[in-house]
């Protein structure tokens, strides 16, 4: 009954499949939980299931290869992706009205509402994924709101987050809310092997991913690991001109420069937490880094002070333009 590419959330996919058969689900749906878990594709094989032509989502006939491959389109027979867009990465008021791209040349025929009102395949939904939906800004989710709330019939908006908190509470309140679990890690790590990770790599993979895929491509996971080091040298002194380099956005990146900001800060108070675990003597999270947290452990060491930092770093990150000043304010905090 499911598709055999998706890693875990067994429970989940099951009660949901109940539920659609047993026509008990609601119109409007909130899939919450890390980033990198698997919820965008336990919510594409809803819509994969009813265009399969096994009903399974079973990855090899016709109907399956719609969904498959990196660049999914934005519209297939039954589902709609709403997805950021541009630099700046948010969900335009545009792209739920009228269906257009950021060039504003229309990218799907209509825009969502009146194509969330058509008539579904037979024997389909019709499915809405939102993706990234805390990228919806106030415009675009107040527009969305209406039809959240009362989609027509055999219609289901899927909107997926990590972070629920930064959506509208209005929008938050029209959708019930399913939260997804990290995987475990030996889950985790079995995808990892698929994709050509080796034996070598488990344990810092495993630390940094915490139950997520995130970091399944290489690069990714090279640059978290550099973040971590980095943060681990200006922890001990090493000037920032030298170590800080990994921590600074990457102007070839497609992601806004304040959005690049988040992975290193939050690795950051990963780490300022393993330093108080290790103080009273419990195991830190970042196990592979044990031995050069324990160095850094010292009693007068502050770390109320980089942690404040770095939260109201955090807070700032939608508005900022300046990452570089950003950082070193943070890292002032660190050696005070
Ligand atoms: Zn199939």
């Amino acid at each position: 009954m499911f598709s055999a590419d998706i890693a875990g959330h067994q429970a989940i996919r099951q009660r949901l499949l109940d539920r659609l058969q047993g026509g008990r689900i609601r119109g409007s749906l909130l899939f919450t939980g890390p980033e990198g878990i698997g919820k965008r594709r336990v919510a594409l094989e809803m819509a994969q299931r009813e265009i399969c032509f096994r009903r399974t989502a079973c990855g090899q006939c016709e109907g399956c290869r719609l969904f498959q491959g990196g660049d999914l389109p934005f519209e297939l027979p039954n589902l709609l992706r709403i997805v950021p867009e541009g630099k700046a990465g948010v969900i335009r008021i545009d792209q739920i009205r009228e269906g257009l791209d950021s060039n504003n040349q229309p990218r799907f025929s209509r825009g969502v509402i009146e194509w969330a009102s058509l008539a579904p395949p037979m024997n389909c939904h019709r499915w809405i994924l939102v993706e990234e939906a805390h990228r919806l800004n106030e415009s675009s989710g107040n527009i969305l709101l209406k039809t959240l709330e009362e989609p027509p019939p055999g219609t289901h908006f899927i909107l997926v987050t990590h972070r629920p908190e930064a959506l509208l509470q209005t929008i938050r309140s029209r959708c019930e809310r399913i939260p997804f679990a990290p995987l475990s890690p030996k889950e985790a790590w079995a995808v990892a092997l698929r994709h050509g990770w080796q034996e070598g790599d488990q344990p810092r993979w495993s630390a940094l991913g915490e139950g997520s895929l995130r970091f399944l491509g290489e690069a990714d996971f090279r640059r978290a690991e550099a973040q971590v080091d980095a943060w681990i040298a200006l922890m001990a002194g090493r000037p920032f001109s030298e170590a800080a380099g990994p921590l600074l956005p990457e102007k070839e990146s497609t992601q806004a420069q304040g959005e690049q900001l988040r992975q290193p800060l939050e690795l950051l108070l990963r780490l300022l937490a393993d330093v108080a675990r290790i103080r009273v003597g419990e195991t830190p999270a970042l196990l592979p880094w044990r031995e050069e947290l324990t160095t850094l452990a010292t009693p007068q060491r502050d770390l109320k002070a980089p942690q404040e930092a770095a939260l109201e770093a955090l807070r700032h990150l939608p508005r900022n333009l300046s990452p570089e000043p950003l950082i070193r304010e943070v890292t002032l905090s660190l050696v005070s």
